[in-house]
């Protein structure tokens, strides 16, 4: 593979997973019943509804994690976890905290809070200190990174990702989760599509990280759960839409002691379900759209299906002026990255602060182009990306109007907003 393809991979990835967090926000935790009520289908970035008010296209801790650990990749390949702990603890440390406030923290869950808090109490000693017992989608939500970083390195990928999960979780479960996302990820690198990928290589990549981080369940019986749901639903395509995320569903429902939703935070929801849709659905762009639009942990979903499909050519989203198809092998990533790439990722204004003032995470030099090869200045993709997103639904058939206080300046807002604005 050469390296002007590698890296309009990766940005494909960086962008999508960015744009699929911002697309989810405003409808984290809804059903899809309320999604619908609002919004009809969610296609374009909106503002977060109070009381957690952020702006259309403001991405979350979705995010800013996975940009975390592009920096902690960035800084030490072979030992990420210490300054990926650190960059945690930086971003919490660096603004205010209060009642919904969590430091530069946006749209964090419990376990990630106690995570840092207990972080910040080790003051630096240990970067597992934090880690919980929890079976979310705490690490799949953020693991890409790895995969732009080793893209032909599988052992070494393995080996950052235990190291990183080992920051937020000790269960088996979200490490399977994780891995089965990277190991996506690095397919679509490698071949630009995933229609061909390994079944069987992928689940064993899976199932040896599992057996890595430890034992689930009292008898160890659910260490392998994930790897198992994912070779279900694997074992289930083609299947129906609906079909399959029942089937989701149960097989999430039979090892947790409550119901779990396709889209719920548990790794054996969220993360099959965004493994499925980015397999299946026909476009990136459609593929995002469903995602958010099954509500509950919306924006996490969006955001790995985003890591998952952005790297890959076909049918992806379409430059303005380009036809189904695309030209060009098509799809989100070919032909520009950016030095420009870089604002995608930095400034983010903290909900309601002034510009200029409560970036929330500046990282340095995070930039997918950096990660891979040397960068050229071009006009930053993710801009033309969401500026196309957002007009094309615009003035798509439905006749609706972006709703984001309604009028032409939602773009310019959003841009400004994910820090590639005028
Ligand atoms: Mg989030």
């Amino acid at each position: 593979m050469d390296t002007t393809t590698l890296r309009s991979r990766i940005t494909g990835s960086l962008d999508a997973l960015l744009i699929g967090d911002a697309l989810g926000c405003p409808v984290e935790m809804k059903t899809p019943a309320e999604i619908r009520a609002r919004y009809g289908t969610l296609r374009t970035l909106e503002d977060t509804p109070r009381p957690w008010w952020r702006p259309a296209g403001l991405h979350s801790d979705d995010s800013q994690q996975a940009v975390a650990l592009c920096d902690a990749l960035l800084e030490a390949p072979d030992d990420p976890a210490p300054v990926f702990a650190r960059l945690l603890v930086e971003i919490y440390q660096a603004y205010e905290k209060g009642p919904g406030q969590h430091g530069g923290h946006r749209g964090t869950g419990k376990n990630f809070r106690v995570t840092v808090d207990t972080l910040v109490a080790a003051a630096g000693a240990d970067p597992f200190a934090g880690a919980q017992p929890t079976a979310g989608n705490g690490v799949a939500m953020l693991a890409a990174p790895i995969a732009w970083r080793f893209p032909t390195e599988p052992a070494r990928r393995g080996r950052a990702l235990l190291a990183v999960a080992r920051v937020k979780t000790t269960d088996p479960r979200a490490v399977g989760a994780a891995a089965a996302v990277v190991e996506a990820v690095a397919h679509g690198l490698a071949h630009g599509s995933l229609r061909d990928i390994d079944r069987g290589r992928w689940i064993d990549a899976t199932a040896a990280a599992e057996r890595a981080a430890g034992t689930a369940g009292t008898d160890g019986s659910a260490t392998h759960a994930f790897s198992r749901a994912l070779t279900a639903m694997l074992a289930r395509l083609p299947c129906p839409r609906a079909e399959m995320l029942e089937a989701i569903e149960a097989v999430a429902g039979a090892t947790s002691d409550r119901p779990v939703g396709p889209s719920a935070g548990y790794a054996l929801g969220s993360v099959v379900t965004a493994l499925y849709l980015a397999l299946d659905a026909p476009t990136l762009e459609r593929a995002l759209i469903d995602a958010v639009n099954l509500g509950d942990d919306a924006d996490t979903v969006g955001a790995m299906v985003g890591a998952v499909r952005g790297p890959v050519g076909e049918g992806g989203l379409q430059r303005p002026g380009r036809g189904p198809g695309g030209g060009r092998g098509g799809g989100v990533a070919p032909g520009g990255v950016a030095g420009g790439e870089r604002g995608a990722l930095v400034a983010h204004g903290r909900a309601g602060a002034p510009r200029g003032r409560g970036l929330s995470y500046r990282p340095a030099e995070v930039s997918a182009s950096r990660m891979a090869m040397p960068s050229r200045s071009r006009p930053p993709r993710s801009r033309r990306i969401m500026a196309q997103m957002i007009s094309s639904r615009a003035s798509g058939t439905s006749g609706r109007e972006v709703r984001t206080r309604g009028d032409s300046s939602s773009i310019s807002r959003a841009m400004e907003a994910i820090g590639v604005g005028p």
